[in-house]
This record gives C-alpha cells, sequence and structure tokens, in this order.
C-alpha cells in the first residue's frame, strides 16, 4: 500500500497540485467585492442585494398566484373586486420582473467592468514586478495562473465567481423560504428532502475536489502551449523555422500538447460523469420517495388532491434550489481557485515594497562596491557568480572580458539592480543597495542590453520612453546625432514620428540590427544616467558604425562610470581597468599592458583574436 501512496503522491506533484495558495473562501469574496466596490462604487452591493432578493421573491410570487386565485374566489369578495386585486397582483408580479431584468442587467454589466478593471491592476502588478521572479519559470506560471481570473471570458473567474456568489445567495435564500413552507406542512417531508438533497452535494464536492489536480495541470501544459503558439506566430523566430525544417519538431510540441490537454479533459470529465451518474440515481430515489409517500397519504385520505399538488409543487421549488445552489457551490468553488491563482500573482514580489530609501547623490558620478557577491538562477544547481568583491571608482570606465557563459551579463544585471544577489551585498556609494528604492536606484543606470529591442512606437518615443508631448525634441536631436541615427531619420517620412515595426502602425518602418543597436544606444545617451552600461553595444553594427563608436565612447561616458563588455578586446584599450571574467570569478584584472605582461588568459584571447586579424591580411596580400 506504502508504494502506491507514494505513487499518488508523485503523480499528484507532477500534476501540480501544490502551485497555489488557499485562501480563506470568504477572504477571496471580500477582495471580490472589495474590487467590485472599488471599481464601480458602493451602489453595486445594493444592485446585488437587490438582484438577489428579487430572483427568490418573483418566482415565489408567480407560484403562489394560483392558490391567491382560489383564496380570493373563495373569500366571498365582490367579482369587480376580485379582479382588481388579482390585476394589481399580476401588475406588481410585472414591475419586480422588470426591475429584477434590470438589476440583473446592471449587476452582469458591473461584474464585466470589474473583470477588465482587475485586468487592469494585473498588468500594473506584472510591470512592477521585480525582474528576477518576472523572468523565472516559477513567476511565469504564477502570472500564467492570475492571468486565468481575467482572459478566460464572461463565464470563468472574476466574474463568473461574483455570478455564482450571487447566484449560491439567492439558492440559499429560495430554499430557506421553502424549506420554513415545507416544515410547517410536514417536518419529515423536509427531512427526507435535506437527506437526499446533502447527499447529492457530497458526490459533487467529492468530484471537484479530485478535479482540482486536474486544472493546475492544464495551467502548466497552457504556459508551454502559449510559449510554442507565440513563436510560431511571431515572425522573429519564422526564418529560422522555415530554414532548418523545424515545423516537425514543433508539430511533434503541439501533439504532444493537445493529447496532454485530452487527457486532462477525460480526466476532469470522469470526475464530472460519475458524479452526474450519482446525483441522477439519488434525485430519482429523493422523488420516488416523496410521490410514494405523498399517494400514501392520499389513499389514506389524509390529504385532498389540492394539498396534494401544492405539494408536489413546493417539493418541485424546493429541488430546484437545491440544484441550483449545488451548481452555485460548484461554481464557487471553481472559481475560487481563480481567486487564489490571481491572488498569487498579486502578491509576487514587487519591487518597491517596503517603500526603500532615496539615493544619497542622484545624477552624480558613484562608487560601486560588491562585496562577496555570489548569484544562482532560480532552479540551477550551482552559482553563476562566485564569492564576487569588487570596487568601480566614481569616473572609471571598466572593461569586462571573458568567454561566453562567463556571467558577464549575469553581473551587469546584478549591478543594475535587476537581479539581487543571492548573498553578499552591493553598495552604491556605501549605499546598502538592497536598502534603496529600485526605482530610483535603477534611474542611475543607463544600459544597452546585447538583445537588441525596440517597441512598436513612435521612434522618438521609442529614443526618450517618454510621451510625445514631453519630449525634449533639441536633446533628442542631439542623441541621435551622437548614436550615428540622426540622417537616417531625416530620411522617414515622419521623421521621429515614425512608427517602428507595424504591429500599431501598418506604415511603420523595421530597423536594420544595426540602426537598432544605434537607437539604444540613443535611448542610454538620452536617459543621461551617471553609470553607463554597454553589454556587447557594437556586436552588430558594421566596422565603419564600431570604429565611430569607439571613438565616441570617452565622450558619451566622460565624467561617468561605465562598465563596457566587449568580445572585440583591442576596444577595451580605452579602458581604465580591464576584468577578465572566468566562471563567474574574476580571475584576472589590471590595464592591457599589465595584464598581456601576465601572459594569463587575456593575452591569450587577444592573440587569438590579433592572429586571426593578422591572418586574414595576409591572406588579402597573397602571402603564405
Ligand atoms: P555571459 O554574458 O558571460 O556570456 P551570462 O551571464 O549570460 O554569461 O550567463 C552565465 C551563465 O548563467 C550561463 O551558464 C547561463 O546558462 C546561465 N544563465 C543565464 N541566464 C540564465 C537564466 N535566465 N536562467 C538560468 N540560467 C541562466
Amino acid at each position: 500500500m506504502a508504494w502506491k501512496k507514494e505513487k499518488k503522491k508523485r503523480e499528484k506533484a507532477a500534476e501540480g497540485g501544490a502551485v497555489r495558495t488557499h485562501y480563506p473562501l470568504w477572504d477571496n469574496y471580500r477582495e471580490a467585492l472589495g474590487c467590485l466596490v472599488a471599481e464601480i462604487g458602493g451602489k453595486s452591493l445594493w444592485v446585488m442585494g437587490g438582484d438577489i432578493l428579487l430572483a427568490v421573491l418573483c418566482p415565489f410570487a408567480a407560484m403562489a398566484l394560483p392558490s391567491a386565485v382560489v383564496y380570493l374566489l373563495g373569500s366571498g369578495w365582490e367579482p369587480g373586486m376580485i379582479f382588481l386585486a388579482l390585476a394589481g397582483y399580476v401588475m406588481a408580479l410585472q414591475a419586480l420582473n422588470l426591475l429584477q431584468g434590470y438589476l440583473n442587467a446592471t449587476y452582469y454589466k458591473r461584474r464585466f467592468v470589474t473583470r477588465i478593471g482587475m485586468g487592469v491592476q494585473l498588468f500594473k502588478t506584472i510591470l512592477g514586478m521585480d525582474f528576477e521572479t518576472f523572468e523565472s519559470r516559477k513567476g511565469q506560471e504564477k502570472i500564467e495562473g492570475g492571468k486565468g481570473n481575467i482572459y478566460r471570458g464572461n463565464d470563468e473567474g472574476i466574474e463568473a465567481f461574483l455570478g455564482a456568489v450571487s447566484g449560491g445567495a439567492a439558492a440559499c435564500l429560495g430554499l430557506a423560504v421553502y424549506s420554513i413552507v415545507i416544515g410547517l406542512l410536514n417536518p419529515w417531508a423536509l427531512l427526507l428532502l435535506l437527506l437526499a438533497s446533502g447527499a447529492v452535494m457530497g458526490v459533487h464536492f467529492y468530484a471537484d475536489k479530485r478535479s482540482v489536480r486536474y486544472e493546475d495541470a492544464y495551467i502548466k501544459n497552457n504556459q508551454s502551449y502559449n510559449y510554442l503558439k507565440r513563436e510560431v506566430m511571431a515572425p522573429a523566430g519564422g526564418k529560422d523555422i522555415r530554414l532548418y525544417r523545424m515545423w516537425n519538431w514543433f508539430q511533434r510540441e503541439f501533439e504532444t500538447m493537445k493529447e496532454e490537454f485530452a487527457r486532462i479533459a477525460a480526466k476532469q470529465s470522469k470526475c464530472g460523469n460519475s458524479a452526474h451518474i450519482v446525483e441522477s440515481v439519488l434525485s430519482f430515489a429523493r422523488d420516488l420517495l416523496m410521490y410514494v409517500w405523498l399517494i400514501d397519504q392520499m389513499a389514506q385520505g389524509r390529504i385532498d388532491l389540492a394539498a396534494f399538488l401544492l405539494y408536489v409543487g413546493i417539493a418541485g421549488g424546493f429541488n430546484g434550489w437545491m440544484s441550483s445552489l449545488i451548481q452555485n457551490l460548484k461554481g464557487i468553488l471553481y472559481q475560487n481557485r481563480h481567486m487564489d491563482r490571481y491572488r498569487d500573482c498579486m502578491k509576487l514580489g514587487q519591487e518597491e515594497e517596503g517603500g526603500g530609501q532615496a539615493v544619497s547623490s542622484p545624477g552624480r558620478s558613484h562608487e560601486i562596491r560588491l562585496e562577496h557577491v555570489s548569484f544562482r538562477y532560480e532552479g540551477n544547481e550551482e552559482d553563476t557568480i562566485h564569492d564576487l568583491s569588487l570596487t568601480i571608482r566614481p569616473g572609471e570606465k571598466i572593461a569586462l572580458v571573458g568567454m561566453n557563459g562567463a556571467g558577464k551579463s549575469t553581473l551587469v544585471k546584478l549591478v543594475c539592480g535587476l537581479y539581487q544577489p543571492s548573498r553578499g551585498k552591493i553598495y552604491l556609494d556605501g549605499q546598502d543597495v538592497s536598502k534603496l528604492s529600485r526605482r530610483e536606484y535603477r534611474r542611475e543606470f543607463a544600459v544597452v542590453f546585447q538583445e537588441v529591442f525596440a517597441f512598436s512606437f513612435p521612434l522618438g518615443e521609442n529614443v526618450t520612453c517618454r510621451r510625445e508631448e514631453d519630449i525634449n525634441r533639441e536633446r533628442l536631436k542631439e542623441c541621435l546625432q551622437k548614436a550615428d541615427l540622426w540622417e537616417r531619420v531625416q530620411e522617414m517620412e515622419k521623421q521621429e514620428h515614425t512608427y517602428l515595426n507595424k504591429d500599431v502602425d501598418a506604415s511603420g518602418i523595421n530597423l536594420s540590427g544595426g540602426e537598432l543597436q544605434k537607437l539604444m544606444l540613443a535611448r542610454a545617451l538620452y536617459k543621461d544616467s551617471p553609470v553607463v552600461i554597454l553589454d556587447e553595444p557594437t556586436a552588430v553594427l558594421d566596422p565603419i558604425a564600431e570604429s565611430s563608436m569607439y571613438d565616441k565612447y570617452y565622450e558619451m561616458t566622460r565624467e561617468k562610470t561605465s562598465i563596457f563588455i566587449s568580445h572585440r578586446l583591442s576596444s577595451t584599450k580605452f579602458c581604465d581597468r580591464i576584468l577578465y571574467m572566468d566562471k563567474g570569478r574574476i580571475t584576472e584584472e589590471g590595464n592591457h599592458v599589465q595584464l598581456m605582461e601576465k601572459q594569463g588568459a587575456y593575452a591569450y584571447m587577444f592573440h587569438t583574436q590579433a592572429q586571426y586579424y593578422q591572418e586574414d591580411e595576409k591572406k588579402e596580400k597573397g602571402e603564405n
């Protein structure tokens, strides 16, 4: 038995059953109501309450109409009076129905607006998320889960949750009314109905509990599925997919995921199907017992035909509300899990949690000190940065070199506050960076990363990261000129107002890799921060642009602290100090001459590169 239990546990873990926090249902509901009120205002609660009340009152009043007719006919009133009373009853009933329709539609609209509003909150949370969490697999999983509360249409997530709670409340109220009526007529009949309905409810909840783990598995599979969809539909990977015949790989992955979706759906529907079968059997037994008992009562002359029909009507009403309660409770439990995931996502590491101190000397050249800094990526077995200590003096120009995978980009991300050290500390002018406001801290850095990437906004907005009306045109021009992009922009019909890419504006233009890199440079220049970090800024520039960039490097970083990562070792001669990184450690440091004299890894790398160029030159001259 033990191994069976163990296997089940492992299966459950593999399905991803433990990725979600369970919040108390009431707490989730309070949160959802809070969002409703925040989005639309307190009046929504009256709309919701009125909708619930009338949802019970209207059918009850309609059911009571025949009894009212019988009562009035036997009351001895004048026919005119009876007519007037009945007309008044029917008109009041219609008015109530109309009001209920209005309240129901209004509440529906308000739930929709609440969902959209919560979607905006979700985006804000994601945008404010610290990068490390955002980038990690766990973070992405939580975001995927949180999205489910908002972006699966009207019938799933927050909108359905609020709807199911109202429906459940109406069902409880309806059941209470019918239970009182049945209890007054016959307490045993009430007990019978309650027992049978309780059993049906139990079966449903058992099935529901079993299906939970498949929802988490669905989310995991969906995350991978979304990734594949994105890659297939985005032009970026389109070339490689076609040139390297990768469609077979994609097709196989899609097939595997389809099978996984089918497996999850089959398991979920199996849970639901068995619950429905048991529900049918129990409901049939309940109704059979009820009818047998009523027929027996009539046969013994204890009740007349009118009472028999009344009992049947009331029992039918009771069963209707009971089914509604079961459906709504199931809905509440199901949608509550979306709320759990949403709240989990909303709690993911926000950058400004706990406030954070201000940078003591913003805008001035800084000293950056790393003390025994180690860093490990989530899910990796080893540290990428090992116990690294380093001081970069104010205004110093550092070149960071080393083989691929040495940890240079990771170090840069640590320094500019995108990652937090796993161990050790980073100081900015002696201030512990972990205590600083991350947004303020990052204002001190202008970084150009290896991966060049522009948003589908106008070119000027891409450079300045400001709205059109807030752009300093003179400064924009100056930065575009320094980045050698001004002339190219002047050739464009709408100049800096030209949209990049064609996602937003069909007349947008696509820049080449080199032009994009210049754009990123212009962006860093416009930001004008006291620390400049350039991670392979010349990787896709042509030799002329590359040489011009080196010439300008000093001017760009004048009076600034800078870190320059480059594979072109000749470019590092401009720097005050060169750091050679290997496997997450700085293994050599000094200026170019010192490192060449040392005859270490830097010198070896430099010679290898120089040799390559010399051989090329020799070949061109026809020498051997
Ligand atoms: P470099 O810039 O020197 O080429 P990186 O800092 O990019 O090196 O990468 C250093 C190591 O960290 C590599 O082994 C890489 O596999 C690993 N790494 C980089 N990014 C991630 C990530 N997001 N998750 C896990 N490991 C990563």
